[in-house]
């Protein structure tokens, strides 16, 4: 055991070997929370304090889970796979499938995804006739589960205008809906388990009993709901109830957009009479200058509860921060720097490129793809969030489960069966008016389209009694055939990529089978070996208590697939550039790390500027980003972009403003005209001799690279204009007001008409190129 602490420093070692009572970590990032964390549980277990079936514990991710059972199984010789280790929907998910009784759920219940309850509330929309423009659906989702997420149901909602008074009711045939189809949200998971819980002594105190110690890992993101499930959970502390051990870092909270609630922090403290507080302040991840500039940002956030953090290995490299002219621009200095990476021997899948939104990796993606550089993406459209895969899934689902009607409409007449329109109004009418599944209405119909509903669900009943004592790989591959899927796309000119997902869907069962174990199940042995009590509750790990039924491998595999969102599959272990969305980055550690597109109303985002509090959570959604770095940490922006289709021109990040300089490196005084704005040195960068053509802003006459092509002489006029007159009336030297970067001079001017290009030297924000017939430059006398 003591080799497990020895390594650790004393204030680690003090908060891994505390006694059994609540406790809170509070430090700030890369300074071992979650190390922390992972070698309490090993400590606990190992020194026989608890049994592994005793400990519950709580992760951001599912890789986090995956990565903690991973240390933990190297730590000691016990089976991990059984633990509850996972993140809250996981935990959820697990106690409502041994629950389903008291929950009300069928027990093959399957989980709606974000697309799948969009797809739902659409449908409900229709059938309510509620005007889609008062309430886009969008909005309706959002609505239900922000109120989820505060523990209301629609009877708690508070309703005082029709607006919302409408929104509630939509909430309540919402609920309707997902009973009768048999499926749950993922909001639903925790608000159930939860309510059961606060409802049900047996099972409550079952589980206060059970559970000795809890482990919280980012707890600074927890939200109400999750709070006081943790709660219900615990238990009072004089009663026996479970300690709660909590890390977090006020720091880093950055899910306030989501219901987050960083105040749980302080009630935590007070309502679970927290008497062990320890902070860690030794850094272990970053290089001094990485973690400076962290320090400094941060340090303008008002309300903080007060941390350090220092580091012992060396300042390292200086920050490197290149402005671009394009966002196609900065997407080629990207590659470039990350091969001088890769030539100094690091390896793809620890170099990371991060932003702000998702829209803003596409560029990006395109010129990695076009180098021929690996990537991988996270959390855009994830594996079984494919169109064709969700196909695929739709068609088990309704083998698991008839009722289930989402996956009834995403595939009746998928491949096309001539199943109409009108056809399913009707269909979904009849369903209406009997208040049953769809599947159940279809003989309230006649004629044609009824002919064509019952041929469907001939064809569903005839999948699942041929696939009824087959193993689920083959199951996967029989549907893919029967169901007319396969034929479908070989005769789409596009549709090899969809068969090849649609293949790695059979190979993803067939992982899940063999790897997993069905992923929610333990066997008998490895039950006993973690001491389970051979109580009423024991079925906990997908088992019936009444029957002892197990859940099927279809089940356990259909909601693997609704909870993981398959970031594994698809991906062949290969070493992969990791690109991701800061959100998505959080607890994670690579050597290098891009921070890409710091511009003002993108990051920070201009959603947020409005808010009193939104530019503090942006601040600490950059300081997380920059925190992922070890050693390399870049930080880019552009000058202009596309976005949504239009052109956008935006300002330097305020977050440069407050990095240190001493720890900056600006790579763009290399770039004349499109760096500066920064202290003396940048600011003189315009008059530089340029040695970096970039050929979206190079015109096609440029004599680019000749001392002569900058600065105010009149040998700085140039472009093919032999006339003079130009648009706009501007004028080498000429005084110009742009409204967003304020009051400059014309440096320069190049190209004809439409083209005209000007190179303006701002007061505030030093040289710019700007097009004038989009650009808006007033002369000022
Ligand atoms: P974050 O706030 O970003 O989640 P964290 O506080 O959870 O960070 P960890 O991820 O646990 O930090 O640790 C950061 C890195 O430092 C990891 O690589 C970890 O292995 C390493 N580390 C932590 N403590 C020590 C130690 N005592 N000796 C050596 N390395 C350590
Ligand atoms: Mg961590």
């Amino acid at each position: 055991m003591s080799a497990l602490i020895q390594q650790l420093n004393p204030e680690q070692r003090a908060a891994v070997t505390l006694p059994a009572e609540n406790a809170l970590i509070l430090a700030g990032a890369g300074s071992g929370k979650t190390r922390v964390l992972t070698t309490r549980i090993a400590w606990l277990i190992s020194t026989g304090q608890v049994t592994p079936a005793g400990i519950l514990a709580v992760t951001f991710t599912n890789k986090a889970a995956k990565e903690m059972m991973a240390r933990l199984s190297a730590q000691l010789p016990i089976p991990v796979r059984g633990m509850w280790i996972g993140t809250f929907h996981g935990l959820c998910n697990r106690f409502l499938r041994a629950h389903w009784r008291e929950a009300g759920l069928p027990q093959t219940f399957q989980i709606l995804d974000i697309q799948d309850q969009l797809a739902s509330i659409k449908r409900l929309l229709k059938a309510l006739n509620v005007d889609d423009e008062r309430h886009p659906p969008k909005q309706v989702q959002w609505f239900i589960n922000g109120a989820k997420d505060q523990g209301l149901r629609p009877g708690d909602v508070e309703a005082r205008d029709p607006q919302s008074r409408q929104l509630a009711e939509i909430y309540l045939a919402y609920e309707a809906q997902c009973t009768r189809d048999g499926v749950a949200d993922f909001a639903e998971l925790l608000l159930r388990s939860y309510e059961i819980l606060r409802d049900n002594a047996a099972i409550r105190s079952h589980y206060r009993q059970r559970f000795r110690h809890i482990l919280v890992d980012e707890f600074q993101d927890t939200n109400r709901l999750q709070y006081q499930w943790l709660k219900q959970l615990a238990g009072p502390e004089d009663a026996q109830g479970a300690c709660v051990f909590a890390v977090g870092d006020d720091d880093q909270s950055i899910y306030a957009f989501r219901g987050a609630h960083a105040g749980n922090m302080d009630d935590y403290q007070r309502e679970f009479r927290v008497r062990h507080l320890i902070k860690l302040e030794r850094n272990y991840r970053s290089h001094g200058h990485i973690l400076d500039s962290a320090n400094t940002l941060i340090a303008n956030n008002a309300r903080r509860l007060g941390k350090n953090l220092r580091t012992e290995a060396g300042a390292g490299e200086p920050v490197r921060v290149f402005e671009a002219p394009s966002d196609y621009a900065e997407a080629q200095w990207l590659i470039e720097e990350i091969r001088q990476l890769l030539r100094e021997g690091l390896v793809h899948s620890e170099i990371a490129v991060l932003y702000r939104a998702n829209a803003l990796s596409r560029v990006i993606e395109g010129a990695l793809f076009n180098a021929g550089l690996p990537y991988r993406v996270y959390g855009g459209l994830r594996f079984f969030e494919r169109a064709e895969v969700k196909h695929a899934l739709a068609y088990l689902r309704l083998l698991d489960n008839p009722q289930d009607d989402t996956a009834f409409l995403r595939v009746v007449n998928f491949p096309a069966r001539g199943i109409g329109a009108r056809t399913l109004e009707q269909l979904q009418d009849a369903a209406r008016l009997r208040a049953t599944p769809l599947s159940e209405a279809v003989d309230a119909l006649g004629g044609r389209g009824a002919a064509s509903l019952q041929a469907f669900l001939d064809l569903v009943a005839q999948m699942r009694f041929q696939t009824a004592a087959i193993s689920l790989p083959e199951l996967v591959r029989h549907v893919l055939e029967a169901s007319g899927l396969n034929a479908h796309y070989r005769e789409e000119r596009e549709g090899q990529e969809r068969l090849e997902n649609l293949e790695e869907l059979v190979n993803a069962a067939a992982a899940f089978v063999t790897q997993e174990g069905f992923g929610l199940q333990a066997t008998a042995q490895q039950r006993q070996a973690l001491g389970a009590a051979p109580d009423s509750f024991a079925a906990t790990d997908g088992i019936d208590p009444a029957t002892g039924e197990t859940l099927s491998p279809l089940t356990a595999f259909l909601t693997h697939a609704a909870l993981e969102a398959g970031d594994n599959q698809a991906q062949n272990g290969q070493d992969a550039i990791q690109m991701m969305t800061v959100h998505a980055a959080k607890g994670l550690e690579f050597d290098a790390v891009f921070i890409t597109g710091l511009e003002e109303g993108l990051f920070p985002h201009e959603n947020a500027l409005s808010e009193t509090d939104g530019v503090e959570e942006e601040r600490r959604l950059m300081y997380v980003a920059i925190t992922r770095a070890r050693k390399r940490l870049y930080l880019s922006l552009a000058q202009t972009r596309m976005l949504h289709g239009q052109t956008r021109y935006n300002l330097r990040s305020r977050f440069f403003d407050e990095l240190p300089a001493e720890s900056l490196k600006w790579l763009s005084a290399k770039l004349p005209g499109f760096g500066g704005g920064f202290g003396a040195d940048q600011h003189s960068s315009w008059s530089y001799t340029p040695k970096v053509s970039v050929p979206s802003f190079t015109p096609a006459t440029s004599n680019a690279g000749s001392p002569s092509s900058t600065g105010f002489s009149p040998a700085g006029v140039r472009g093919a204009s032999s006339s003079g007159a130009r648009p706009h009336g501007l004028r080498i030297g000429q005084a110009v007001f742009h409204n967003k970067f304020g009051e400059g001079v014309v440096l320069s001017l190049e190209g004809n008409g439409e083209d005209t290009r000007a190179q303006v030297k701002f007061n505030r924000h030093g040289a710019k190129w700007l097009a004038l017939n989009i650009a808006k430059l007033t002369p000022v006398n």
